[in-house]
């Protein structure tokens, strides 16, 4: 069976076993193979071309709630979307969640996820308090930060390489309903960026910038803020998880070019600089994309990379700079550009992507060589600042890029399933 990745940069043959019984991992895992969550990393890092992709979106069942903590146990291939709509309306919400909801709690944990509020809670790993993993020879290990800790933080962002996680259990964060207090101020230069991100840090739960990747070295955006309202609300939100809005085919040709992008940034900022404030879902707050299915589409049969870096903060204003001189020079980017600040919290997991700093993603429609030249560029910008890219996101680093940016690497290829095997790995790690 073919399968792609969101960013549709390849259509790649696989053998595909589904799992649906978490009982019955152990013994049915054929190698080399790799578990597939729900589709949602852009590049290669769920595609095991010509071996065997372990689909778990099966694997979908609650197994234990404690009403009182807030702690809930389930299978891996729970979506975010089931658990947020299962448990808001009963006083709890995820603490931590991507930019979509159309993930797995497996995926979540093996990109170790960050959200809008990283300088709050950190990203996934901080609220996973056990899991079990089956690793390929049939092995069965429940693991925790006290049950053999190595393979637990080697298995928090350890992109599926560690087993199949089949069960988990999570801490949830306790809210009186599902609105947020949002506010929306439009900034002109990244100073005024990183002076609203430090300002909003100790009373704002979550904080994003959406940004005119053409805009120069005045760069202008939107920086939004929320927290959760104080109390619950008789309002409707959105109904269901259905997207209102589909693209029905994809182009032959990317959508995405400099006069597109151009005009919609130019409206999207007059349309959205004067929202303020707002008493917003945490739907559309959370979930900007997911309104609009296939939305990947758009960038046509070429597909699309994206861009994520993390630069620490003491070179954060600099090199940003520098990374959006270079994309305003190249024409290239689109108008899903996002800027914002990783709090202080020490990521848990051994190829985690969070550090304190700044973090830049931008989509790029995949133009061949000239796209290829300015992730180069990016790139030495990127090494130079001491920063790294995001796996979640990637489908082209380098393999020295990687093992400048995640110094812990061959520890943990040490930990790693000798059974398993993807098209990143072996990209970056050599198998
Ligand atoms: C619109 C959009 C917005 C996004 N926003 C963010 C964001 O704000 N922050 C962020 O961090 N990421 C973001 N992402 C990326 C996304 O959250 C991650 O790529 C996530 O890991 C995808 O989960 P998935 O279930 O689709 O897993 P897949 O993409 O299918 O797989 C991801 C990884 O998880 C592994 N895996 C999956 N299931 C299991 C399992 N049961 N056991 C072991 N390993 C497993 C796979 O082997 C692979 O390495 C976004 C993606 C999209 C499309």
């Amino acid at each position: 069976m073919k399968v792609q990745s969101w960013g549709a940069l390849g259509r790649f043959e696989h053998q595909v076993t589904a799992l649906f019984d978490r009982d019955q991992v152990a013994g049915h895992l054929p190698t080399p193979g790799l578990a597939h969550g729900l589709g949602r990393s852009y590049g290669d890092v769920a595609l095991n071309p010509g071996g065997h992709l372990w689909l778990c979106a099966g694997l979908d069942r609650f197994i234990d709630f404690d009403p009182l903590l807030g702690r809930v146990r389930c299978e891996a291939g729970v979506s975010l979307d089931s658990l947020q709509r299962l448990f808001v309306p009963r006083g709890w919400m995820l603490p931590v969640t991507p930019g979509t909801r159309w993930v797995s709690v497996g995926g979540a944990i093996a990109n170790d996820v960050h959200g809008k509020n990283h300088h709050a809670r950190g990203s996934w790993g901080h609220h996973v308090l056990s899991l079990r993993l089956v690793r390929s020879s049939g092995e069965i290990l429940d693991l925790s930060p006290d049950l053999q800790p190595d393979l637990f933080f080697a298995t928090l962002g350890g992109l599926g390489l560690t087993g199949v996680i089949t069960e988990v259990e999570l801490q949830l964060m306790p809210v009186a309903g599902p609105w947020l207090d949002s506010e929306t101020i439009a900034f002109h230069g990244l100073d005024e960026f990183f002076t609203l991100s430090t300002l909003s840090e100790a009373t704002w739960e979550y904080s994003v910038a959406w940004i005119d990747c053409l805009s120069g070295q005045k760069v202008r955006g939107l920086f939004m803020r929320a927290k959760p309202c104080a109390e619950d609300f008789d309002e409707e939100g959105p109904q269901s998880s259905q997207t209102a809005l589909q693209v029905p085919l994809t182009p032959p040709f990317s959508l995405v070019n400099a006069w597109s992008l151009r005009a919609f940034n130019e409206l999207y900022f007059r349309k959205h600089a004067n929202d303020g404030e707002a008493r917003v879902h945490y739907q559309p707050f959370f979930y900007p994309l997911d309104h609009v299915g296939h939305w990947n589409r758009i960038y046509g049969r070429r597909g699309f990379y994206q861009y994520q870096s993390v630069i620490p903060t003491a070179h954060a204003e600099a090199a940003t700079a520098a990374m959006l001189t270079e994309i305003q020079r190249s024409g290239q980017g689109s108008f899903l550009a996002v800027l914002k600040m990783f709090g202080r919290m020490p990521s848990l997991g051994l190829l985690s992507f969070p550090m304190p700093g700044v973090t830049l993603a931008l989509d790029f429609p995949q133009r061949g060589a000239a796209t290829l030249r300015l992730f180069e560029r990016l790139d030495a910008i990127v090494a130079g600042a001491g920063g790294r890219l995001y796996m979640g996101k990637d489908a082209r680093m380098p393999a020295t890029l990687f093992q400048q940016g995640y110094p812990q690497w061959s520890l943990f290829q040490s930990l790693r399933d000798p059974g398993i095997s993807s098209a990143m790995s072996r990209r970056l790690m050599g198998s």
